[in-house]
């Protein structure tokens, strides 16, 4: 089910539920555990239990540009499916509101881990194969560094000629930029259309917006994140933007002052 589209920028922003679900047992631990350093406080009116939402957004603008923010979980074979609660049902999502595969022109993955980037492939082959597909050069290279891994033999591979590697801020389509946004891991990055800035998951949970400096167990910088998030939600903060994420409860957050 996908959610109400809003306009920014000139582009019209439909956020896709590709799954919704708590993590997996083989990673799941309690909440204070993956997260650490939020006081009480910073926990207040938050469930006990984290049920994830894996989003992914479409923008569309009038000039019949389509660009795909993350592609989620992928199907049963993903190298997401040792933890994701489901597979992703991007596609069908898509399909719900008129937007083929084919149709997609660009799509930008937020960073390389398996919950966003694993939906790029289908059955070994691209899932959008008319899209150039927007990652930071410092992901591909810490993934390609990485020795053999899941994503590098069944993500990127697949994508080769496909994949457009991006050196820090750049517009990627008229309208739509990139940011390079480190921490989470070392090519992340968050896409900003309008007074919208779509997060990825350099913030995973509300807890970091009360308060930003808490830590998350997968980051693979928590430091780095840490710094990151502070620059970013001062940033959004004081020009009073709008947030998107990718595992909130709601597709837009306003980050408040
Ligand atoms: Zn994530």
């Amino acid at each position: 089910m996908s959610y109400a589209p809003r306009t920014f920028g000139g582009f019209e922003v439909t956020p896709l539920r590709d799954a919704v679900g708590p993590m997996g047992p083989s990673i799941r631990r309690p909440l204070p555990e993956l997260f650490t350093g939020a006081s009480p406080d910073d926990w207040a009116g938050t469930p006990a239990e984290w049920v994830l939402h894996f989003r992914c957004y479409l923008l569309r603008d009038a000039f019949g540009r389509v660009v795909l923010v993350d592609v989620g979980i992928g199907g049963t074979d993903s190298p997401a499916s040792s933890w994701a609660p489901v597979p992703g049902g991007l596609v069908g999502e898509l399909a719900a509101v008129g937007v083929a595969p084919g149709d997609v022109g660009t799509v930008v993955l937020t960073h390389l881990h398996s919950d966003h980037a694993s939906g790029a492939v289908t059955d070994g082959v691209p899932t959008f194969p008319n899209a150039r597909h927007v990652i930071q050069r410092a992901e591909v290279d810490w993934i390609e560094g990485a020795g053999p891994n899941p994503i590098l033999e069944r993500v990127l591979r697949p994508l080769t000629g496909l994949v457009d590697a991006v050196d820090g801020a750049a517009e990627i389509v008229p309208g739509v930029r990139v940011a390079h946004t480190p921490g989470h891991t070392p090519g992340h990055q968050v896409v900003e259309v309008g007074s919208l800035t779509l997060t990825g998951d350099v913030v995973l949970h509300p807890v970091q917006l009360a308060n930003p400096a808490v830590r998350y167990a997968y980051d693979e910088d928590a430091e780095r994140a840490a710094t990151t998030r502070e620059a970013l939600l001062r940033e959004v903060r004081a020009r009073h933007g709008l947030l998107g994420t990718g595992h909130f409860p709601e597709p837009f957050t306003d980050p408040g002052i």
